[in-house]
């Protein structure tokens, strides 16, 4: 099957960052063939379908470095909470409740919201596991719905001492024995689909646990993924713990490497930013949830600086509340700018950097996606430039990263196929999928009790300190 997306705006992400205005691009199969005009990729393939792209800007499919695609079913239940409150609270009653039936219908249901919004490659970061066989169903919605990535078999294997609920507690044995038979059942060179390890956080594990993730990496060679430094109580478990940081910890134990992706590092100080970028370490980056749970401001000025690759991830849509990297582009230029006073400090072109190529380097397929080149995977979105938030364009990245919303995105090409076109999902029923979406999150945060952190009563920050008042939502 080929086709031609003709004449539209092209920002290519090639390492010459090249802009094309009216060009084209022809898909062979699930590749690239072919950059050029509308005429000479016609002649190159009469029988090509042609996508008319006129007046939309085609960009490299967004890579989210980072989601729980299960907590598609918890959003707007855990705001105005630090972390370990949002977890105690919220988050950990229900993944103690969470069955085949809720990760499903919340897997589906992130992935149909993020192809909708332009992301083809997503990092799972699946932590909760109160009973066996939770992983199976978002491999299984990555497959329904055509996205690419890396669902990572995470675990706790500690930590009821912080509050973490014991069904929640897996002994390294298990975890381990299950992720090693889904890695060996799932992966396979090239595959869409890859399944990698996800230890959850230092405070949640202990380092022989760690040092096991690491050789069974090793031995069936595969991707890693762990929170690293994302508040300030992590930490001080760590100095606790170790006497050092956890970055210190995890690259004494030889933990570190070009497969790991820390995610958030938040807390992160210049000494551990030299580790990260001495064992080539790569950083997801989720603006969103580090405002939402007021965990800090990471420094990824500092990062980028020292030349560690740095991707974007929305992280759970418990905490974000949902799965857009065009929110995540603009939280990680604007808070930055604002931070520092320095309007230049992430531009425009940083933030798409990062949503894309960036991104695919910090998941180890950079060779694969991440932009728009002949010989490259066929991972595409075609962003609509008509509708009122984003006309009239001037500058096409700017316009993507300030000015879309997302929903702009119409048509999404994944390995070459049509995942949506038009606005339509083509590889799966998407009223389906969100009526079931919301069975299962009523379902679920009623056997949780957790559902009446929607019907609180109306929080105001009148009357409070300044400090407490920048952590709480305005009245409208
Ligand atoms: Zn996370």
């Amino acid at each position: 099957m080929s086709i031609i997306l003709a004449d539209g705006w092209i920002v290519t992400m090639n390492p010459k960052r090249e802009v094309l205005d009216e060009a084209s691009i022809l898909v062979e199969g699930d590749r690239i063939a072919a950059v050029g005009t509308r005429a000479q990729l016609s002649a190159a393939n009469p029988h090509a379908e042609v996508i008319d792209c006129r007046g939309q800007i085609i960009i490299p499919g967004m890579v989210n470095t980072h989601t729980h695609l299960f907590q598609t079913l918890l959003k707007g239940l855990g705001d105005d909470r630090v972390l370990r409150d949002w977890f105690t609270c919220m988050t950990g009653p229900s993944a103690v409740e969470l069955t085949a039936e809720d990760v499903s219908a919340a897997a589906l249901h992130g992935c149909v919201e993020s192809i909708r919004s332009g992301v083809t490659s997503l990092v799972d970061f699946m932590y909760a596991h109160p009973r066996p066989g939770l992983t199976q169903p978002v491999i299984d919605a990555f497959e329904a719905t055509g996205i690419r990535g890396r669902v990572c078999r995470g675990f706790i294997t500690t930590g009821e001492e912080f509050d973490i609920p014991a069904a929640l507690i897996e002994t390294p044995d298990a975890a381990l024995a299950d992720a090693q038979r889904l890695m060996r059942s799932h992966n396979r060179a090239g595959g869409r689909v890859q399944v990698g390890l996800a230890p959850s956080m230092i405070w949640a594990l202990d380092e022989a646990t760690l040092r096991r993730t690491r050789a069974l990496a090793d031995e069936e060679r595969a991707f890693i993924t762990i929170h690293v430094a994302e508040t300030t109580f992590e930490i001080e478990q760590s100095q606790a713990r170790f006497r050092c940081t956890d970055t210190e910890l995890l690259s004494e134990i030889g933990f570190l490497g070009p497969d790991v992706l820390a995610v958030h590092c938040v807390q992160c100080a210049a000494r551990d930013i030299g580790l990260l970028r001495r064992h080539d370490t790569r950083v997801s980056h989720n603006p969103c949830s580090n405002m939402y749970l007021a965990s800090g401001l990471p420094p990824i000025p500092a990062m980028l600086e020292a030349g560690v690759t740095v991707g974007l991830g929305s992280d759970g849509p418990a905490s974000s509340n949902n799965h857009s990297l065009f929110q995540a582009m603009k939280f990680a230029a604007l808070i930055q700018k604002g931070f520092h006073r320095d309007p230049t400090i992430i531009t425009a072109e940083k933030a798409l950097e990062m949503a894309t190529i960036d991104g695919a380097r910090a998941i180890g397929l950079d060779h694969e996606i991440g932009s728009i080149e002949p010989g490259k995977k066929a991972d595409i979105a075609i962003v609509d430039t008509s509708g009122p938030a984003m006309a009239p364009v001037h500058h096409p990245v700017s316009a993507l990263v300030y000015s879309a919303l997302g929903h702009e995105v119409s048509t999404v090409l994944i390995d070459g196929r049509v995942v949506m076109r038009d606005g339509h999902m083509t590889t799966v029923d998407e009223g389906a999928v969100m009526a079931r979406s919301r069975r299962a999150a009523d379902s679920l945060t009623a056997r949780a009790k957790t559902a009446h952190f929607a019907r609180r009563p109306w929080r105001s920050s009148a009357g409070r300190s300044q400090a407490e008042h920048s952590t709480t939502r305005a009245p409208a």
